[in-house]
């Protein structure tokens, strides 16, 4: 048998992939994630799994998604995007539907480990993997090994505290990191910059709708990459704070590699640069070590889909 299949199943998607033992996609397929969760959406998998069984030798079926799983992965404990779906019997359910083993992972660990096996990660032992997107996911390759701590729930670097009594966040606490350091937080980073040059910012607006609103994150992109001081402004903040988080990591965990995935690293150098200077500036013993390595994730938002489904082999 040749292939497993690896599932990421998000709040609006689900996506599934046929993968060989190289981390290369043959096959990918999508469905909408039911509004309703629970049941509904366990079917969905099981009927994408049966599609793709249907059609290839498959070993193993690896699921992704947010939230945390059960220490022995293989029930879900508790997931913040999808409905009726706390505490489900996940894996036993799909294996007696799909007739293979089923193992469960939270997505940005399955990213860390498919960036880490088949993409920038280059089989680093000690790796941490950010994956900004509309929220900051973080995983944590140690020793060779995911790392997901005594509960299944470790490496939610996102939700660590950057400011005390700072913005509320989805979580219920204030001031972690994901208000500071994600793409929800570069887009007020820009309305921040935006409101402050109302002069400067006119040729950033005339990109949307000629509003704050009308501007998106592929403006932001976009514009910072022609050099429009805002939008780099914007980035530069974003960046900063990334940087702060990337050396409060690099203290506890000295990793080889540092990892930058999600929708905001479609801007680049653009976003690495200010992440590198305010490493340089906070890191420990920056000058007497050497700096983690800092690269752009290359998988892009297959690395869960990828990671999970080379999971399902070890
Ligand atoms: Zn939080």
């Amino acid at each position: 048998m040749n292939f497993d299949i690896g599932i990421d199943v998000g709040g609006t998607k689900v996506l599934a992939g046929v993968v060989d033992s190289q981390g290369k996609i043959v096959e990918k397929i999508r469905r909408e994630t039911p509004i309703e969760g629970g049941s509904a959406l366990t079917s969905v998998i099981s009927e994408m799994a049966n599609e793709l069984k249907g059609k290839y030798e498959v070993a193993g079926i690896g699921v992704c998604s947010a939230g945390f799983f059960a220490p022995d992965r293989r029930s879900i404990i508790a997931n913040p995007n999808i409905a009726n779906w706390n505490g489900v019997e996940l894996a036993n359910d799909l294996e007696s539907r799909i007739g293979r083993p089923v193992v469960l992972e939270n997505d940005a660990n399955a990213a860390a480990w498919g960036e880490r096996q088949f993409g920038a990660g280059g089989q680093a032992n000690e790796l941490v993997m950010l994956t900004i997107g509309t929220g900051l996911g973080g995983g944590l390759i140690t020793d060779g090994k995911i790392f997901r701590g005594s509960r299944g729930a470790a490496a939610e670097f996102g939700h660590m505290r950057a400011v005390p009594e700072g913005h509320l966040c989805g979580c219920g606490l204030r001031g972690c990191y994901e208000q500071y350091a994600s793409g929800t937080a570069l887009m007020r980073h820009a309305r921040e910059a935006i409101s402050a040059s109302p002069d400067l910012s006119r040729s950033l607006l005339a990109r949307g709708n000629g509003t704050v609103d009308g501007v998106t994150g592929e403006h932001l992109t976009s514009a910072a990459k022609d050099g429009d001081p805002v939008a780099v402004a914007a980035f530069n903040t974003t960046g900063h704070w990334i940087g702060a988080l990337v050396a409060t990591l690099e203290a506890a965990l000295d990793p080889a590699k540092v990892v930058i995935g999600g929708g905001v690293i479609a801007a680049g150098e653009i976003l690495l640069k200010p992440i590198r200077e305010s490493m340089s500036q906070l890191s420990l013993f920056r000058g007497r070590r050497s700096a983690p390595e800092l690269v752009a994730a290359t998988l892009g938002n297959d690395a869960g889909l990828i990671g999970v489904a080379n999971l399902a082999r070890h």
